[in-house]
């Protein structure tokens, strides 16, 4: 029946619907074009900066319909958080249309983050049609999104494809409500669209069947190449050849963290390492992470990948062009690091990998299709069967945190290792991606270019400015430069509460928080504490021991220093006559030297962090004496694990924890020989028990039942699903980071928490 006749009968009602949530950039529009077309109903959709507006017209019966199928059919990417409905005035539109966007509205609705090429067109990328083989081929399901979009609305002339205009088949398509490119911001085709450019040895290819062959004959033959992904270069090579994956080592100046391989399929991961059920809906999902995976070891890949570690980070095929390349190349698996060397951000210009990859062997791929921001490629794992995320970049950035407070207008800045800020926007904190260490010049500068670029995207005014206790962080610096009211919070009371933030926990929690370091109230370096936090305040309730921290910040780098720390503090000058391989191995000058400093105080900050007492075990068992990046040492040692070993070493518990007396049974342990497997076992079972004890005896104290679990150190996964075992037998109520990192990467949530409640 035409929408003529219906209004010449009763029943026809208007309504006037307010979607909110991610729904721009996931085919939101189109699908509620073909919805009221299927339901009859005249009215039109468009696009607001804070959602999707949508009037309908037409029987009330078949609204109600069009109410419930916007709620279940929605598209796989679309979030939808709220539907404000309301009766509206007639208008008689002759059928239902989508309009142009308005854009007078400060408020916002959320960016979508990159999506990974979806099946119907990677069916397309094979299949005869005019984008067979196309490297650019997506629709309204997948593409880039967070890394394309230059503003709000999500339109394409917001996008950074706004430089390309569409021939008139992709016009077409983009026009055609039925078809699957219906306001696909970034689609295009080989006539209209962005193009790759191959340099190599001076030579410029242009023409993508070549560039592809000869890309695969590179990476065949051993060589390193730079290529342009979604949020910026990648550094690729045959992760199955040495010599290459070696290459490729010198040229990131011999970085020494694992890197991460994405392989063939998932069919061929599966016959390098067992997954779990879970691990292969994250590693197979639109979101396409890294996914740490345990028992990848260098029995099938080069140790160059893995340094001696028994996991790592795998991921699948997220571009088309990274299918293409597979259909090339012999081997079923590829080295993808970031372009970038160590610490410094990715690189995403091509005036950047012009220069950087300048003397790469196997030449650098680029387009012109700008990036709009970078972003890394994330990082999860899966501890006790939930999906953690440890680096919240592609993929993931920048989906919101939904809280059950307001935030409006606070601005988080975060720790200075492994940044991420953090925007309030009414009830939900906006993170930004993954960032890095802000003590690098060029991090910082991406920081602080990318609080610019979130604060003009999302319409952010800062009122109020949140930041850590640590007076020299550099984001404290940058909180205090802004000249707004300001507010400063504790290290780990800002962990905590970043969790009760993401799990709406508004009640008392006991809050047991181990890292690396975090600036104490007592000016301490902090980092084994239990904490009776809400969100305004925190008492602690007990922490491990103080040892003098010979060096300060530089034993984070050289975990001997905190072994032998320890040792001095167990044996004293006893120290000397220890006949195990670690005192052997260090420095006897040096050493020396340290303990004079110890004994004089000078350079020597109290410390009780986990973190350092993990470097000590694993500086004394000799597994990192010298460490080549952030963490290296606890991972040796997790690296050790025999979950079958169920022993554990002997503490003493109080407000103040020791541990010298494990210190001496590891001694003890060594010199009689025992495997370093078992003595790693059994620490990190004593680290456990520790904390399971200390929060049984705060939990009988306060009759405080909930526990969240946070910091560092707790990215650990035999570690934390031990406290997690434990805490069940003891029917406590366990939480712990998921949404947001358990490292530095999540407390900016925190701050923004316990700002708006100290408001
Ligand atoms: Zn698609
Ligand atoms: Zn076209
Ligand atoms: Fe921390």
């Amino acid at each position: 029946m035409s929408y003529q006749k219906q209004i010449m009968q009763a029943g026809i009602t208007a309504y006037l619907i307010h979607v909110k949530g991610r729904v721009q950039g996931v085919g939101f529009r189109p699908f509620v074009y073909r919805l009221a077309h299927r339901l009859k109903l005249a009215g039109y959709v468009y696009n607001q900066p804070d959602g999707v507006m949508i009037h309908i017209e037409g029987f009330d019966f078949q609204c109600m319909k069009f109410f419930e199928l916007l709620k279940t059919n929605a598209p796989l990417g679309a979030v939808i958080k709220r539907i404000n409905k309301e009766k509206a005035g007639i208008e008689k539109p002759d059928s239902f249309k989508i309009l142009p966007s308005k854009t007078n509205i400060s408020a916002i609705t959320e960016i979508c983050p990159d999506i990974a090429i979806c099946p119907d067109c990677l069916e397309e990328l094979y299949g005869n049609n005019r984008r067979n083989h196309y490297p650019f081929i997506n629709c309204t399901n997948c593409g880039p999104r967070f890394t394309l979009i230059d503003d709000f609305p999500y339109d394409r002339h917001n996008t950074t494809m706004h430089e390309f205009d569409m021939c008139n088949n992709c016009e077409s398509e983009y026009f055609n409500p039925m078809n699957r490119r219906f306001h696909a911001q970034p689609t295009s085709c080989p006539s209209c669209g962005p193009v790759y450019t191959f340099l190599y040895n001076d030579i410029e290819l242009n023409d993508f069947s070549l560039i592809i062959r000869q890309i695969g004959n590179q990476i065949n033959q051993g060589k390193v190449l730079a290529l342009k992904g979604l949020g910026g270069y990648n550094l690729v090579c045959d992760a199955r050849n040495p010599d290459a994956v070696a290459e490729l080592r010198l040229f990131k100046h011999r970085e020494k963290k694992p890197f991460a391989v994405m392989f063939r399929s998932l069919e061929h991961l599966k016959k390098y390492t067992r997954i779990t059920d879970i691990e292969e809906e994250v590693l197979i999902s639109w979101r396409r992470p890294i996914v740490i995976l345990e028992g990848i070891a260098e029995k099938t890949l080069p140790k160059g990948i893995t340094t001696g570690l028994n996991s790592v980070g795998a991921f699948l095929p997220y571009l088309p062009l990274h299918h293409l390349l597979f259909d090339e190349v012999e081997t079923d698996a590829i080295v993808v690091t970031s372009g970038n060397e160590s610490d410094i951000p990715i690189l995403y210009t091509e005036v950047m990998a012009k220069q950087a990859f300048q003397n790469i062997s196997g030449g650098i791929l680029m387009n012109n299709r700008k990036i709009a921001r970078r972003a890394d490629d994330s990082v999860v794992k899966v501890i006790d069967n939930a999906i953690c995320i440890m680096r919240r970049a592609r993929g993931y950035a920048p989906d919101p945190v939904d809280l059950n407070f307001n935030v409006d207008g606070i601005f988080a800045t975060g720790a200075e290792l492994s940044n991420c800020f953090c925007i309030g926007k009414e009830k939900q904190g906006i993170f930004s991606q993954h960032i890095g260490d802000l003590k690098n010049a060029d991090t910082y500068n991406f920081f602080a270019e990318n609080i610019q670029e979130f604060s003009r995207m999302y319409r952010f005014k800062p009122q109020h400015v949140v930041c850590d206790m640590h007076p020299d962080y550099l984001s404290t610096q940058y909180a205090r430069e802004l000249r707004l009211p300001f507010t400063t919070v504790q290290h780990h009371h800002a962990h905590i509460a970043s969790v009760m933030a993401e799990y709406g926990i508004n009640d008392q929690v006991l809050g047991i928080s181990y890292d690396g370091t975090g600036y104490g109230t007592d000016g301490n370096i902090w980092g084994s504490e239990l904490l009776l936090a809400d969100f305004k305040s925190f008492e602690r309730l007990s922490h491990f021991e103080y040892i003098p921290l010979p060096g300060g910040d530089m034993a984070t780098m050289e975990p001997w220093r905190s072994g032998l720390a320890y040792l001095y503090h167990v044996y004293g000058n006893d120290l000397q006559i220890l006949t195990i391989p670690f005192i052997r191995s260090i420095d006897l000058s040096k050493a020396k030297k340290i303990i004079s400093a110890i004994d004089k105080g000078i350079n020597s900050p109290l410390c009780c962090s986990a973190g350092r007492l993990f470097d000590a075990v694993s500086a004394i068992l000799t597994l990192c004496i010298e460490s080549n990046y952030h963490a290296e040492a606890p991972m040796r040692l997790e690296n050790k694990l025999e979950s079958k070993i169920t022993a554990s070493y002997s503490f003493s518990l109080g407000t103040i924890i020791s541990f010298s007396q494990t210190i001496r049974e590891i001694v003890d342990d060594i010199l009689s020989g025992v495997s370093t497997t078992e003595m790693a076992t059994k620490f990190h079972n004593t680290i456990a028990t520790a904390a399971a004890r200390q929060i049984q005896i705060a939990s009988e104290q306060t009759g405080v039942r909930k526990v969240v679990i946070t910091g560092g150190t707790f990215q650990n996964r035999y570690l934390t699903e031990k406290l997690l075992h434990l805490l069940r037998q003891m029917n406590l109520e366990s939480y712990y980071p998921r949404e947001i990192p358990f490292n530095d990467g999540g407390i900016a949530l925190g701050q923004l928490a316990v700002a708006a409640h100290k408001m």
